[in-house]
């Protein structure tokens, strides 16, 4: 009978837990055995695998985080951390492995895969920012969460008639602070793909003011950060009380959504599909609607896009 192995890598992200029941649970259906590995590649390396049965996975699909935890881990990124790690899974009798994680948990299971050991991805992370999907497991959440935040702070802003700088996560990418931004009708969205200068930002704080707005909402991506100094250069020079407040990690946890525990229970089973298939060396992804699979180099050295429309749009409804 196949073995294969399972891991949760880099930053955890919600969805995370329904990719793991998805994937053990098809994987008994399609006749595999399926072993989880604790801690991402440090596990991998260490060679602690756990068989998981159906009723391991029961009652996690709507927990945040990860039962399988992570871990960074800059020995994998060797020669010999990989092939230390290819040793475990061979002694165990393991024939294929299955990375749910960020583009950096990819490089690994590319790696892994050039040296001839079967690997296939499932994008999970918060940020939105692999290249070869249009959507990654735990960004619906993450953007539920902000605009949850986002309203509640606009109660606030408008009681006391105050201007709100409100950071996002999303390192790099500012999918979070688009979607968050534009959901939470924000004056400004200020994302790195796209940089809006401090008067531009400034003119439509003003703007606000004077068709008789009692407050305003300026979201920042964590990508183009200084919050803080934006927002003291916004008290400064409109005369306006301005708040700043970050996010943080609130954003990586809690119970997945309806879309997320549905993306990651399909991406999960396309997964063990695809290696029960004889593909291997690609992450599965949604593109244009359908889960399609992209080898890990294509998705790897492709720049991936945000959808500027929707930064324009935006714009076009705070002016
Ligand atoms: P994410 O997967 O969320 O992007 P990281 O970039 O931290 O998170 O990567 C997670 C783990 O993947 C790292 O701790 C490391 O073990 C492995 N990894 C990252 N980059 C590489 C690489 N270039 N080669 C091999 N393994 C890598």
């Amino acid at each position: 009978m196949n073995k294969i192995a399972l891991l949760t890598s880099g930053g955890d992200a919600p969805g995370m837990n329904t990719a793991i029941r998805a994937v053990v649970r098809r994987g008994i259906f399609k006749g595999l055995d399926v072993y989880g590995v604790k801690n991402g590649y440090k596990g991998l390396m260490s060679g602690h695998f756990t068989p998981m049965d159906f009723k391991s996975v029961g009652d996690i699909l709507h927990r945040g985080g990860t039962i399988l935890q992570s871990t960074r881990c800059d020995e994998f990124k060797t020669e010999e951390g990989q092939k230390q790690a290819i040793a475990q899974m061979e002694s165990a009798g393991i024939s294929g492995l299955i990375v749910i994680g960020g583009d950096g948990s990819f490089q690994g299971a590319s790696k892994l895969n050039d040296k001839g050991f079967a690997a296939i991805g499932i994008p999970g992370t918060i940020d939105n920012d692999i290249s070869g999907t249009d959507y990654t497991i735990g960004f619906d959440t993450a953007v539920n969460t902000a605009v949850d935040a986002i309203d509640k702070i606009r109660d606030t802003a408008s009681s006391h008639e105050r201007t709100y700088v409100i950071e996002v996560m999303g390192r790099n990418a500012g999918d979070i602070a688009l979607w968050a931004g534009t959901c939470a009708g924000a004056e400004s969205i200020i994302i790195p793909e796209a940089m809006d200068d401090v008067d531009d930002v400034i003119d439509r704080v003003q703007r606000g003011a004077a068709r008789g707005k009692i407050h305003s909402i300026i979201v920042v991506a964590e990508g183009v950060g200084k919050g803080h100094e934006l927002g003291q250069v916004i008290e400064e020079r409109t005369g306006f009380e301005t708040k700043v407040t970050i996010l943080g990690h609130f954003q990586r946890g809690g119970s997945p959504s309806a879309y997320d525990r549905m993306m990651s229970t399909q991406m999960g089973a396309k997964a063990v599909d695809l290696f029960v298939e004889g593909v291997s060396g690609v992450m599965v992804g949604l593109k244009n609607g359908k889960l399609v699979h992209t080898p890990f180099k294509e998705a790897l050295e492709n720049k991936r896009t945000i959808d500027l429309d929707i930064y324009d749009l935006a714009r076009s409804l705070s002016i």
